[in-house]
């Protein structure tokens, strides 16, 4: 990284920047931005919180915002403002070794202004945990019939695990062709970490729930399912979930249709079956805003995602009617704890050569999780 000397003063601990204003800490992240330039991308994913937000070059979802990162020729360092395993795969796709060669082997250093930012969900599998499962499996069925698919809110090691066992990653957008893809190789699918979505897209591909089975990786015994269970099931789903659409229950869909007549109701496939079963409409984020930006004015909506979506949503589209669809607060807390506080802690650590807080995935765990991610952009 290019080292000039910042017109700001040494980089301090955290515990320096909590108390600082909102006001001082943008003024702090601009001049950075300012100084570093275009050496210097910040990303910022959609449920981030708006004074986040207003930070970023580029706003989207996680693979989006990973990709074209990688596009930058120019990129030194990236902030991520998400999560743990997003920032894993920013680091795994833009330091690439093809892409690492082609800067003459400079890496892009990958930072996540605040480590404590995870995802519930993604911590529901760990790798030890899907090894296990695996060998298990192999007790009652040949794992040669069987593709590992991991949602990509997933650990790196997991996507790894994907690369190694002819496996592959998918995103909301297109679990179905992935899916798809799976079925015409093996007989069936191993669905990590979210049940949701493996359960909704099987659904909605005409799979029985009695061809799905569940596996809980607490239960010691085959996921707590009968050999009977297993043999009989197409797809095996991890007993993940998302906590900010867990949330969302099928009660609220009854209580806004009943108070508001011909609202459309638009759900994230994180969402359980039975909300899913009672919304509108489903799909994944860029959906959700492809739906809401091609509805003409007047549209009611009542929108099941992350809150800090949702509310950008309703200020963008003032010509429609946006409501959230819970009573209650459903926001991604972990990467809410990326605050203007971290990112300009650790921007100005960046800026000063000294990089805090950087997401590094091994060389051989890298490799694999390409390999799973390339099928993943194979399908079409
Ligand atoms: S919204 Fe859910 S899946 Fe997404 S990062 Fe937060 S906890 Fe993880």
């Amino acid at each position: 990284m290019t080292t000039t000397a910042p017109a700001v003063p040494l980089a301090a601990p955290f515990a320096a920047y909590r108390g600082l204003q909102d006001a001082v800490l943008d003024g702090r992240i601009d001049g950075v931005r300012r100084r570093m330039g275009s050496r210097l991308v910040i990303l910022g994913h959609h449920y981030q919180q708006d004074g986040v937000i207003a930070h970023a070059d580029i706003q989207g979802d996680s693979y989006q915002l990973s990709r074209s990162a990688a596009e930058r020729a120019d990129c030194e360092a990236i902030a991520f403002c998400g999560v743990h395993f997003m920032a894993e795969t920013a680091d795994i796709l833009v330091n690439r070794p093809d892409r690492v060669a082609a800067r003459g082997g400079r890496r892009v250093a990958v930072v996540l202004p605040d480590m404590a930012a995870g995802c519930s969900m993604a911590d529901m599998a760990a790798i030890e945990q899907v090894e296990d499962a695996w060998t298990d499996l192999g007790t009652v069925i040949d794992t040669s019939d069987i593709t590992p698919v991991t949602y990509i809110n997933s650990a790196a090691s997991l996507k790894a695990f994907c690369g190694r066992h002819g496996g592959i990653v998918c995103t909301s957008s297109n679990a179905r062709a992935v899916l798809e893809w799976a079925f015409a190789r093996t007989k069936r699918v191993l669905f990590f970490p979210d049940q949701h979505l493996g359960r909704n897209t099987a659904r909605a591909m005409s799979i029985p729930l009695d061809e799905m089975s569940l596996w809980n990786p607490y239960v010691p015994t085959l996921g707590g399912n009968s050999r009977g269970q297993l043999e009989k099931s197409r797809v095996i789903l991890w007993q993940g979930h998302c906590s900010v659409h867990a949330m969302f229950k099928p009660e609220h869909v009854d209580a806004i249709r009943a108070a508001i007549p011909g609202v459309k109701i638009l759900v994230h496939p994180e969402c359980t079956m039975e909300v899913v079963d009672k919304a509108d409409l489903t799909g994944s984020t860029s959906y959700i805003l492809k739906q809401v930006a091609d509805a003409p004015s007047g549209t009611q909506w009542a929108i099941g995602t992350e809150l800090h979506l949702v509310k950008r949503l309703e200020q963008n589209h003032p010509e429609q009617t946006i409501r959230f669809l819970s009573p209650v607060v459903c926001m991604c807390a972990t990467m809410y704890r990326i605050d203007l506080a971290h990112l300009c802690w650790s921007l100005e650590h960046l800026e000063r050569g000294k990089p805090v807080n950087v997401i590094r995935v091994d060389d051989e765990t890298a490799a694999w999780a390409v390999t799973s991610l390339e099928r993943m952009l194979a399908v079409k």
